[in-house]
């Protein structure tokens, strides 16, 4: 079933659309669309905006991009204009668009499942190098991101990506974003079950797929059968957990409707069971709920959560095997409590074929071509083929024999690249911030890396986890509301009243099996230059008061 402009109202019973009949819900006749994104929605599809940029913008230079493009359709390629540089974060909610627009773009290149042979991560270090500045940063979402792109170099850019086998595709938009996959899915020797080839199936089947490039908003999704959960499917918009069934075997929990922002939920359960098999046929089915149901009307209530939320699971389920697949999925587990509270494969592991993986730690998940470029010689010179990307900012090199770990780590430290980092450069994520992201008030990366050395300096001892999340906005890209300590950027005023770059304090937040959001400490504003003698204090009184077991959260 596709619901599309073209082909309205689904064969889906309309008692089961509720109340909200005027939330812009295709399913229900809302085919009008209700808003100016809606309106470009349908006016063109954002993947034909590839050949313009090939056979127009490419040639013409930036000057010629349709605005529709430049601000909308350009995204279903990953594509976003940067802010120009020099402008403060005080000017970002009183300023045009276009006030705000430089010429140059941030470029994200989807990498489903963090998935990299070492040919790819050379590939990746060569474009930064030659065509972004050197920029290349490792996001949470796994995939990798480049700034300072030209209109002009895009073609040549894809035609590099494409010939070994990365992609753009429906990076960012309201599309299928970048599908998050254990970093160590395949190799770990307690993992429950491999979701590899689901990933791949639901790529080739959903990504790039016109039934699926105009939904309400964008469409996370996340896919793991290691039991340290370690893709925060908590906070997805649908999560496949493994679990191990009693009488089924191994297989997947279904979450839906996570996601964080302003409204923030954390996924709930469907109570179902999902073979490997069957996990492509209801991620297809959940995100065509999504397209049909979903809220058009305000992009604030867009997403799958707010539908998920006046439904209720049982609902949600029912419509889901009812009217979209057309049987019963089984009743299934809970997944288990993880063993430990890091989910990122930091150091030295042990694989279950007995060769080694080696899990590593940039600043903040801020690398840049060249040394992306070493990484890949690194790994090929110890003779691996394969790393990995992971959802907390870090990376992984996959396939190390026990005879070559010794130097291999001893590379990657001397890239300042940590095996055994410190808990705050581990547990220290930031999004991109002031530097070149145009909803931005304050800096956040520098601002980041900086707060870690600090740490580690004033507090050598320190040996707990815990997450520190810096963000440069009300939005969530780096997770704040799941921190230990969630910093989101905004403008306060210091001690003698001038507004300068700060953060409004969340504390105790947490994903795993008792997920939950940071408590907005009620005033607790603290300015940039006051944040490491904050967390400082922080962390020490955490230090002293916290009993045996006890972790930040609770
Ligand atoms: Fe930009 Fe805000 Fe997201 Fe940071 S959290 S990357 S400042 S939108």
């Amino acid at each position: 079933m596709a619901a599309t402009p073209d082909k309205p109202a689904p064969a889906v019973s309309r008692r089961r659309t509720g109340r909200h009949r005027g939330e812009g819900q295709w399913a229900v006749g809302h085919m009008t669309p209700l808003n100016a994104n809606e309106q470009a929605k349908r006016d063109d599809d954002g993947l034909n905006v590839r050949t313009r940029i090939e056979t127009i913008y490419a040639k013409r230079g930036f000057d010629s991009i349709d605005g529709a493009d430049l601000r909308g359709r350009m995204r279903w390629w990953g594509l976003y204009t940067q802010r120009k540089p020099g402008i403060d974060g005080g000017k970002t909610a009183i300023l045009e668009p276009e006030e705000l627009d430089d010429e140059y773009f941030m470029l994200r290149v989807r990498i489903d499942g963090g998935r990299l042979t070492t040919h790819q991560l050379r590939v990746i270090g060569e474009i930064s190098t030659e065509f972004a500045r050197g920029t290349a940063d490792i996001t949470d979402r796994q995939n990798v991101q480049y700034h300072w792109i030209r209109i002009e170099d895009m073609p040549e850019i894809w035609r590099r990506l494409e010939a070994v086998g990365l992609s753009t595709t429906e990076a960012c938009g309201d599309t299928p974003r970048v599908i998050l996959g254990s970093p160590v899915a395949g190799i770990a020797e307690d993992e429950i079950i491999d979701g590899t080839p689901a990933i791949d199936e639901i790529y080739r089947r959903i990504v790039g797929n016109k039934d699926f490039s105009n939904l309400p908003r964008k469409f996370k999704s996340a896919i793991s059968g290691s039991p340290l959960l370690d893709v925060a499917h908590e906070i997805n918009d649908i999560a496949f957990v493994g679990v191990e069934h009693p009488e089924l075997g191994p297989g997947f929990d279904v979450w839906v409707g996570g996601g964080l922002s302003t409204n923030p939920k954390i996924g709930v359960r469907l109570g179902t069971w999902v073979s490997l098999d069957d996990v492509p046929d209801v991620y297809e089915g959940v995100i065509s709920i999504f397209r049909d149901f979903g809220y058009r009307r305000l992009r604030t209530r867009a997403r799958l959560k707010f539908l998920v939320a006046d439904w209720g699971a049982e609902k949600f389920r029912q419509v889901l095997e009812d009217d979209y697949l057309q049987r019963k999925l089984a009743d299934g587990p809970a997944p288990e409590r993880p063993v430990q509270e890091w989910r990122d494969h930091v150091g030295v592991h042990r694989q279950r074929d007995g060769r080694f993986y080696i899990g590593f730690a940039p600043r903040v998940g801020r690398v840049d071509g060249t040394t992306l470029s070493k990484i890949a010689e690194l790994a090929a010179d110890h003779g691996s083929d394969r790393l990995r990307t992971t959802a907390e900012q870090k990376m992984i090199v996959l396939d190390v024999a026990e005879d070559q770990v010794e130097s291999l780590v001893a590379g990657l430290e001397a890239l300042d690249l940590r095996v055994n980092p410190s808990p705050f450069r581990r547990g220290t994520m930031a999004c991109t911030g002031i530097e070149f992201c145009k909803l931005a008030i304050v800096e956040t990366k520098a601002r980041g890396a900086s707060l870690i050395d600090e740490l580690e300096r004033r507090l050598p001892d320190f040996d707990q986890p815990i997450t520190i999340n810096i963000n440069g906005c009300p939005n969530a890209c780096a997770r704040i509301q799941v921190a230990d300590i969630g910093l989101k950027g905004q403008l306060v005023l210091d001690d003698e009243g001038n507004q300068v770059e700060g953060f409004q304090v969340h504390l105790g937040g947490a994903l795993g099996l008792d997920p939950g959001f940071g408590r907005k400490v009620r005033g607790l504003k603290v300015t940039s230059a006051e944040l490491p003698d904050y967390v400082e204090r922080v962390v020490r009184r955490f230090q002293e008061q916290r009993e045996e077991g006890e972790r930040f959260a609770t």
